[in-house]
This record gives C-alpha cells, sequence and structure tokens, in this order.
C-alpha cells in the first residue's frame, strides 16, 4: 500500500507552499494512506498553538489523517536506540564545536587545501573532533556521524533510491566522493535536542511504513544523508518526491514569517479551499 506523509514543523502559520506540499503528498498517496506527522524537535522554536493551527488548516483544506499523530517529541527513545545503533557500529564521535570554532577552523589558512564548502546543513565539517570516541562523550557534546567510516562499513553496498520529482528525476546513488566533499560528518544529535532532523525524519520515515516521501525540492541535497542512515540503520529506502517550490512574485520561495501568505490569512479574508488549490496550481 502506498503510504505518503506531510511533516510540518509548528513554528509558525502554515502557508502556501505548505498547502502545495500537503495537497500533493494526499494526492499522490491514491487509494493508500496519507500521514500527518508534527516535527516539534526543536523545542524552542515550536509552539502548541501551531500544532493546533496545523490540525484546523490542514482539515479545513479537506485533508484527513489516521490518529494518533506521531510528535516527534515524543520519541526520545527511538532516536536513541539508532543513536546506540551506530554507535555500536563505531561510527559516531561526540563534538565539541560551537558555529564559530567551525568557521574559524576552515577560515585559517591551510595550504593545499580546499576552500570551505556549504552542503545541506552549513559549511561542511573539518573534522576537529574526529579523532574522540563515544567513550569519551560528554553531556554537553552533540554526536556527529564519521561519513568516510560509514561508507567503508558499506563498502560496495552504496545505497541507490528512486526520485519522482520532475527535478531530478531518475535513480540516484550515492556517491562516496561527493558525499564526503559536500555533506561530511553530519550531526545526528544536537546538544540541546538529543537527535537532529536527519536522524529523525529517518527513524520516523521507517516507524510510519512510508513509501514515497513527498517534501521541497530543498530537501533533494539532503536525500542521501537519509538514504546513507537507513542503509546503515537496517531500514527501507523509500521513494522520494521532491516537488517545486511556491514562490511570492518575486521569485522568493515563502517563509514561515510570511504571515501574508498564510492559508489561515486567505481563510479569514474569505477565500476557500477551492482558492487556495488554484493558487498553489492545483485545479
Ligand atoms: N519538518 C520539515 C519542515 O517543516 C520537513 C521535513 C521533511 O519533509 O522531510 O520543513
Amino acid at each position: 500500500m502506498k503510504r505518503t506523509r506531510f511533516a510540518p514543523s509548528p513554528t509558525g502559520l502554515l502557508h502556501l507552499g505548505h498547502a502545495y506540499s500537503a495537497l500533493v503528498a494526499h494526492s499522490r498517496a491514491d487509494a493508500g494512506e496519507f500521514i500527518l506527522r508534527i516535527e516539534d524537535i526543536d523545542r524552542t522554536r515550536c509552539r502548541v498553538e501551531f500544532e493546533t493551527a496545523i490540525y484546523e488548516d490542514l482539515e479545513w483544506l479537506g485533508l484527513s489523517w489516521p490518529t494518533p499523530v506521531m510528535r516527534q517529541s515524543e520519541r526520545t527513545d527511538a532516536y536513541n536506540a539508532a543513536i546506540d545503533q551506530l554507535a555500536f557500529l563505531g561510527l559516531l564521535y561526540p563534538c565539541r564545536c560551537t558555529r564559530g570554532e567551525i568557521r574559524a577552523a576552515l577560515s585559517a589558512p591551510q595550504e593545499g587545501a580546499a576552500p570551505p564548502v556549504h552542503g545541506p546543513d552549513g559549511l561542511v565539517y573539518p573534522g576537529t573532533c574526529r579523532h574522540r570516541t563515544m567513550a569519551e562523550a560528554e553531556a554537553s557534546d552533540a554526536i556527529r556521524l564519521d561519513v568516510r567510516k560509514a561508507l567503508d562499513h558499506l563498502a560496495d553496498r552504496l545505497p541507490v533510491f528512486t526520485e519522482t520529482g520532475p527535478r531530478h528525476e531518475g535513480q540516484h546513488r550515492i556517491d562516496a566522493e561527493e558525499l564526503m566533499a559536500s555533506v561530511g560528518d553530519v550531526l545526528l544529535a544536537r546538544r540541546d535536542m538529543g537527535t537532529s532532523y536527519h536522524l529523525a525524519v529517518t527513524v520516523d520515515d521507517a516507524a510510519q511504513g512510508i513509501t514515497e516521501v513527498v517534501r521541497g525540492e530543498d530537501l533533494f541535497d539532503a536525500t542521501c544523508i537519509h538514504v546513507l542512515l537507513q542503509a546503515l540503520l537496517g531500514l527501507p529506502t523509500p521513494d522520494y518526491h521532491h516537488h517545486p517550490l511556491i514562490r511570492d512574485e518575486h521569485g522568493k520561495r515563502l517563509a514561515k514569517r510570511d504571515d501574508a501568505r498564510a492559508i489561515r490569512r486567505y481563510r479569514e479574508e474569505g477565500a476557500s479551499p477551492a482558492d487556495i488549490r488554484k493558487m498553489v496550481g492545483l485545479v
């Protein structure tokens, strides 16, 4: 059975871009199931009132989903189990670097060193803490995946995923060298959250049996991280459908701060769900 999902973070009101994403995910489930998941690991930015607004706005749009809804803030045990599994394989290390230290390490002139690269999470980590072991981890440390070791662990079993979205349609194989250079040692647990987006989304898509992950094109570059984690954790790899982003009249992608585009505002002004579908190009 096909199973898609919409996984918003309750850090603001849903805007037209979210409406589009949810509607596409819903329609791509066909006769299967559409799942709603609340991605609320960032306790400093998430608000219960935004979560309530998500349910109301999606219901108003005509969508329905099975309940109870999975909330990532209640999934700490599952994320810890995944961390333990990867630690057991010897693929993790604790990291105490701040963003400022990473920036400073990368800007120090080093002969022959490649210029700093921006990956899906910002600057590719220079590996300062890579020599540390999990045995010396402190509560205040973050945790990183040693990507070189992870790739060595998989050897020639490098994973492949199928993309069904328009821009990158086709089969994609994880490219070890590219992953090293453009992604690097990703954070799997942040000191303030106990997990990272990448780990949580991978664990939860598998736990919910998602067969096609539908989300915006901005997350395409992060997909190789999720597919790598699936291979390491022995989880199935779903198909991916990255859809184009809804942009404003200046071509800028909508942001949650962009309250004027909130579904709720259009509702208050008398728009119907059919009007919203039309606005995002789904008729
Ligand atoms: N929670 C993410 C967001 O609201 C979406 C993550 C995903 O779809 O993988 O941007």
